[in-house]
């Protein structure tokens, strides 16, 4: 028989799929189940984005478009990252469309390390698995930079000093965060710009999909840190801002990079979905009430879920800054329901308790001497909130040892 490659067989996955087929399996089973599982807003996308791919269809506009998008979307999009972001220098030749912003994780890690070479790449841990997947697979060494919990989810800078090498050629940070909803303030990313400064060989990915989900002042990206433009690759999207997940537009844009990326995506999809195309120009250029609805329903959520969390037995939540994950610290009520850890506590409240979440190693391995997490996406409803913690608590509490 031929055999399937190394680099196929290494491959990762998203684990939220893996969880979600065995949340699915229960559900079909009969099972009552609340899930937070999935990291996706529960809106549609706004009438008026639908409208727009509607008449996409009707007038004709289906077909291929360039490999880096229309040019109305690649303009609207510059002016957009730039606006939101200080008003960067952002041209629409910078600005590349994709099929999401998920293709472009790969694609900046082809573009920026060379296979065999020994490159490395340094990504948030727990983190995205994707960007562990992609730089193993396109033959570059995973370097993992450890979020401290004392730090709200930010790492150390010491620790960043140490895994930088000669053979460093990518960073990736992303915040507002997934799993943890950690953000980083402009002074923690000032540092790290001054620390990459000593070390102009890496470039940055600043993964910035939840952007527009950040719930405590004007986002601030890396990018606009004097001497970072250029060497940052922004990533940002239509999925979560515009609840537009499988409409698959994302947005990348870097003026050395853009024309490289443009090539990759010739070689791979040709192009994003022109409807798609059509319907983000209309997101981005339309009336924001949508967005900016998700967005306070999304920080009402966060409140109540993590006001919540804190009342259940041997359970700490930090208020996240933004995205809509809480990650909640469980070790103790591990300890006291006599769970081996964070994977075991997450099966037995699915199984015991009918409560979905994932668990921090679906998210990389744990970080030694942060002890155990689980992750809760908040984009569910009041209700299922309410009542989802609620079992959790009950099962806790249920299930104390007595000696505990
Ligand atoms: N980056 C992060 C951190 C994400 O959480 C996600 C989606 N879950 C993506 C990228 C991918 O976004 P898209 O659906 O636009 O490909």
């Amino acid at each position: 028989m031929p055999e399937i490659s190394r680099r196929a067989s290494s491959l990762g996955t998203e684990n939220a799929f893996v969880v979600l087929a065995e949340v699915n399996a229960l559900v079909r089973q009969g099972r009552d189940i609340i899930s937070f599982c999935i990291g996706q807003p529960d809106f549609p996308a706004p009438d008026h984005v639908q409208e727009a791919a509607i008449r996409a269809i009707k007038s004709g506009k289906h077909g291929y478009t360039p490999s880096a998008g229309i040019d109305e979307l690649r303009e609207a999009a510059a002016r957009y990252l730039a606006a939101m972001r200080g008003g960067l220098p952002i041209r629409p030749e910078d600005v590349v469309v994709g099929a999401g912003a998920k293709p472009f994780i790969a694609y900046a890690v082809l573009s920026t390390t060379d296979y065999g070479a020994g490159d490395e790449v340094i990504y948030p841990n727990p983190g995205f698995p994707i960007y562990e997947s992609q730089i193993v697979a396109s033959g570059a060494k995973p370097v993992p930079i450890h979020l401290r919990e004392a730090r709200r989810f930010a790492f150390d800078l010491t620790d960043l000093e140490k895994l930088i090498t000669p053979k460093s050629r990518l960073l990736i940070l992303n915040y507002p965060h997934n799993p943890t909803g950690g953000l980083l303030s402009r002074k923690e990313l000032e540092e790290i710009a001054a620390i990459l400064r000593r070390h102009p060989q890496v470039w940055v990915y600043a993964d910035e999909i939840y952007s527009r989900l950040a719930y405590a002042g004007e986002f601030f990206s890396i990018a606009q840190v004097p001497g970072m433009y250029e060497r940052t690759i922004i990533s940002d999207g239509a999925s979560k801002t515009w609840a537009m997940t499988g409409w698959r537009i994302g947005f990348t844009s870097n003026p050395l990079l853009a024309p490289v990326f443009t090539r990759w995506i010739t070689n791979t999809e040709s192009c994003a979905s022109q409807i798609s195309q059509w319907a983000a120009l209309e997101a981005i250029n339309g009336p924001q009430h949508a967005a900016e609805a998700m967005k306070k329903s999304f920080r009402e959520r966060r409140d109540l879920i993590v006001r919540l969390l804190n009342e259940v037995p041997g359970v700490s939540c930090q208020v996240p800054g933004g995205a809509f994950y809480a990650w909640p610290n469980v070790t103790e009520a591990c300890r006291r329901i006599g769970a081996a850890d964070s994977e075991d506590l997450r099966r037995r409240l699915l199984n015991e308790a009918g409560v979905a979440v994932l668990a921090d190693i679906h998210f990389g391995t744990r970080v030694p001497g942060e002890g155990q997490h689980v992750r809760f996406s908040y984009a569910a409803s009041r209700q299922a909130i309410e009542a989802g913690v609620q079992r959790m608590a009950d099962f806790i509490r249920k299930n104390t040892k007595k000696a505990a």
